[in-house]
């Protein structure tokens, strides 16, 4: 990223003419996801989220929300955290990949001018559920709004929760883990082609961050099931192995697509979803189908038996976070 203050001290006074020598010296890059969008002055990057102002890269969103809600934590899904929580759920404009089936375009793929909030704001919204849940866009294009919420949330004794698509730098991701109760991450598919061709982004930088957060954060996945796409079970097998691989307890959602935005390909149909969730039950304990009805049943790994229903409202019959018919220990927090 250009140095702002030297390009001050050299320059005197900050011009405002957009000379191409100013604009070559003012360009900037962005350090915030891998995408690394080098921007001219006044240039947004592809998330819609960042602009480059006097050679510094800023959000351009900060404070402006797309869309918040109540939720259910079950919709985010979360099936290990709290079940049968509610949990206020926010998020603000833009996303750092441009996936053609996006279920939730209408904000994250465009800047619009959203209802303005502070973080104490956001907070106090907070007060009467499990805590915060960034979520709807990508929240990491928010990630000051997260920095800045999350301690507030914290010290009122809520929860700080994520829905991401996993794709954010390092350094970036570092610095929340610590304000993170849980995260849900995308893995869109278990190829670099369909990241490449559907998405915008690497297959790669998604799995440094799940790995990265694995046994630090309550970690949950999710997989939008498209068929002819990332349906494949000998692809969906690997996923299943990798994720088992990383040797922490997680659960897996393997949910329906149902066309939106640029992708018309025919919804899902439960037949695809029960065939990989059938692959995936060989090497994971907790995995559901999600857009669908039914699929969303927990049962003990151990002997089988239901121990939490969602349908058609919740009943959890745990007991102290235990099957209660051979006392095995179920995955998760605030499960009781
Ligand atoms: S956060 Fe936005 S501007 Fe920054 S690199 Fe990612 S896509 Fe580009």
């Amino acid at each position: 990223m250009s140095n702002t203050n030297n390009v001050r001290e050299d320059r005197g006074t900050v011009p405002l003419s957009t000379s191409d020598n100013y604009k070559e010296f003012y360009s900037a890059s962005c350090l915030l996801c891998p995408q690394h969008c080098k921007l001219r002055p006044g240039q947004s990057g592809r998330c819609h989220a960042r602009v480059n102002r006097e050679g510094k890269v800023v959000s351009s969103t900060y404070g402006e929300v797309a869309a918040w809600n109540v939720d259910p934590i079950e919709k985010k899904p979360l099936y290990h955290f709290y079940p049968g929580s509610s949990i206020f759920s926010v998020g603000g404009f833009g996303c750092n990949l441009s996936c053609s089936f996006c279920q939730n375009h209408e904000i994250s793929q465009k800047h619009q001018v959203g209802r303005k909030v502070t973080p104490a704001q956001l907070a106090e919204q907070a007060q009467n559920s499990l805590g915060v849940c960034f979520t709807y866009s990508e929240p990491s294009m928010w990630f000051e709004m997260i920095r800045d919420t999350a301690p507030l949330v914290r010290a009122q004794g809520g929860k700080v929760v994520l829905v991401s698509n996993g794709t954010i730098s390092p350094h970036f991701i570092e610095e929340l883990i610590p304000w993170l109760d849980a995260i849900n991450i995308d893995i869109k598919a278990f190829s670099e082609e369909f990241y490449q061709t559907y998405c915008g982004g690497k297959l790669a930088w998604v799995l440094d961050n799940v790995e990265r957060l694995a046994g630090r954060v309550h970690l949950e996945i999710t997989t939008l099931v498209i068929q002819g796409a990332n349906d494949d079970s000998k692809e969906i097998g690997e996923l299943a192995q990798w994720l088992h691989g990383l040797n922490v307890p997680l659960a897996w959602h393997l949910s329906a697509y149902h066309p939106a935005y640029r992708l018309a390909v025919p919804p899902t149909d439960r037949e695809t979803l029960e065939r990989l969730w059938n692959i995936a039950k060989e090497y994971l304990p907790y995995v559901y189908l999600g857009n669908v009805r039914g699929g969303d049943t927990t049962f003990c790994p151990q002997c089988g038996e239901a121990v939490i229903r969602r349908e058609p409202v919740l009943v959890n019959r745990l007991e102290q976070g235990c099957c209660p018919k051979c006392r095995t220990a179920i995955f998760g927090v605030g499960m009781l």
